[in-house]
């Protein structure tokens, strides 16, 4: 590949978001970059030293001390460090999702975090998902899909993957989780979720998988005039 592509996929908790760009990034031969993982990270630290992570002051002080690295492994995973100690596993604890979404309100948080994922995008054919990656971070992205799902849709999906990995919990309580995170998200102030002006709508609510993956590929396709790795089709 000739010239550096990016493509912007934002949207709303659960809606399916992570695995949709990681599969596509294997199948086009793309990098993969969570920016949520990012923004948990700093949910962690902040976390960890008991901050009030409303307080902008207070996470603002403690943004110089924090050294954030992403780096791949042979799979293509990315695994986030902090301070050199990886916590690819703890950012995904669902506590740690509503402080990501708290500091992710700060001015200060957002500024500090842009660049690191702009230079990803610099240096690689990027599919990047997030929140702000269409509207802010990569405002000329090639290709912008906002995903989303009813949240009834998205609360059942985030049930069975915590339940897969072993640590279950009601429906109920992850629909609430869910609410209370997309209402933080998309009214703060600075950088809401929104869909940018020229995103393509993905519903995810009624479509499974496989068909929202296929969705994705001809998009790509069309739009970039990407075709998949070889040994990694699409399907057709
Ligand atoms: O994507 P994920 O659910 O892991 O993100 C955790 C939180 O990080 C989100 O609820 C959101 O508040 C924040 N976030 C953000 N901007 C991004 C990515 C994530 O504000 N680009």
């Amino acid at each position: 590949m000739n010239k550096l592509v990016s493509i912007a996929i934002d949207g709303p908790s659960g809606a399916g978001k992570s695995s949709l760009a990681r599969r596509c990034a294997a199948a086009f031969g793309i990098l993969y970059v969570d920016t949520g993982a990012i923004y948990r990270t700093v949910g962690l630290a902040a976390f960890r030293r008991g901050l009030d992570r409303k307080n902008e002051a207070a996470v603002a002080a403690m943004l110089p001390e924090l050294e954030i690295r992403m780096a791949y492994n042979g799979e293509g995973e990315q695994r986030m460090f902090l301070n050199g100690e990886d916590v690819s596993a703890a950012i995904r604890r669902p506590e740690i999702s509503l402080c990501a979404s708290d500091v992710s309100a700060l001015p200060a948080v957002r500024a500090f975090l842009l660049e690191m994922q702009q230079k990803m995008a610099r240096e690689h054919s990027v599919i990047m998902d997030g929140r702000d990656i269409g509207t802010v971070v990569l405002p000329r992205a090639e290709l912008k899909i906002f995903l989303t799902a009813s949240p009834e849709a998205r609360a059942r999906r985030r049930m069975l993957e915590l339940e897969a990995k072993g640590t279950p919990v009601s429906f109920e309580e992850t629909l609430q989780a869910i609410e209370q995170r997309d209402a933080q998200d998309r009214g703060r102030a600075v950088a809401p979720l929104k869909p940018a002006e020229d995103a393509v709508l993905v519903d995810t609510s009624d479509i499974g998988f496989e068909e929202s993956f296929q969705l994705l590929c001809g998009l790509i396709r069309d739009r970039l005039g990407l075709e998949p790795a070889e040994g990694k089709p699409c399907g057709s």
